[in-house]
């Protein structure tokens, strides 16, 4: 029988260590937090075999770990959900690549106004392809929102080291940053070679709690969402056009995606997680275009 290491990450990210516990008791949680309505949500770790987070409402985050891993053999992923990010080929950030980030061309705000920092606010470095245009990129962390899932799904995204720049709860207009919205982020897989999440002069992703399948701007009212007003206005200052070049961001998993590259080359605009290419997800689902970006 496996036994795992229990820890708790606190909203503060300190860590509580919480001693051994046995494979039964794993699989019991995980059973629990499956159940309809739970207060809490499992995800496993997208590169480690059998590590296993469990997202809680209160802010925390549950975490286990085999205290004799299994070997590494890329199927762990076996609840991985749709908008999961993998990160076997994640973005190193310019500290530890050791390189300095280059001068900045950006124009707008690095910041949201009042958004909560989280981590070290290193995610990422320079753009490599800043003479291309602004755009942003949406994302749905397949989790509940509301309550403080806000929280425990940031330690969970620095964890895994597959942070946005951005994070927002459309239930709460909970906001975060995890890194300025002028240097990369590291939610996007890698298009070949080429690094999507350094293309045009910024590329600002935002990770949406909620489902794909089930569109966070049903039932959402911008005007009584001030944050997400903000963050909008953030992405107009940085030169983000209020279109969506590749199209409306598709409604199901088994949509057409073509994800063109030449338009994420070389237009600027809103894009989803379903229109980047080197990519597979289908996040954020069949969001109103007439609410992101919306009008001014
Ligand atoms: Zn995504």
């Amino acid at each position: 029988m496996t036994t795992f290491h229990a820890a708790v990450v606190h909203a503060d990210r300190t860590v509580t260590y919480c001693g051994t516990v046995d494979g039964d008791h794993v699989d019991a949680v995980r059973a629990h937090a499956e159940l309809a309505g739970a207060p809490r949500h499992v995800r496993d770790h997208p590169e480690q075999p059998g590590v296993m987070f469990v997202l809680r409402d209160d802010g925390n985050l549950d975490w286990y770990v085999p205290v004799d891993p299994p070997a590494a053999s890329g199927g762990a992923g076996a609840g991985r959900q749709a908008g999961a990010e993998r990160t076997t080929h994640r973005e190193r950030t310019d500290a530890e690549e050791g390189a300095y980030p280059a001068p900045r061309a950006a124009t707008g705000p690095d910041y949201v106004e009042g958004a909560v920092r989280f981590g070290g606010q290193a995610i990422g470095g320079a753009m490599d392809h800043p003479e291309n245009p602004p755009r942003a990129v949406w994302h749905t962390t397949e989790s509940p929102a509301g309550a403080n899932f806000f929280t425990s799904m940031a330690n969970f995204l620095i964890s895994v080291a597959s942070e946005p720049q951005v994070i927002y709860d459309p239930v709460t207009d909970k906001i975060g940053q995890f890194g300025p919205m002028s240097l990369s982020a590291r939610a996007l897989r890698n298009d070949g070679t080429r690094r999507t999440n350094r293309e045009g002069l910024v590329c600002v992703q935002v990770e949406v709690l909620g489902h794909a399948a089930e569109p966070f701007t049903d039932n959402f009212d911008p005007a009584s969402k001030p944050n997400f007003r903000k963050l909008l206005a953030a992405m107009r200052a940085h030169g983000i056009p209020d279109n969506w070049p590749a199209g409306e961001p598709v409604p199901t998993e088994t949509s057409p995606m073509p994800r063109p590259r030449a338009v994420w080359q070389g237009q600027g605009g809103h894009f989803g997680h379903c229109h980047v290419p080197g990519n597979t997800h289908w996040d954020p689902g069949a969001i109103s275009t007439g609410i992101v970006p919306g009008t001014p």
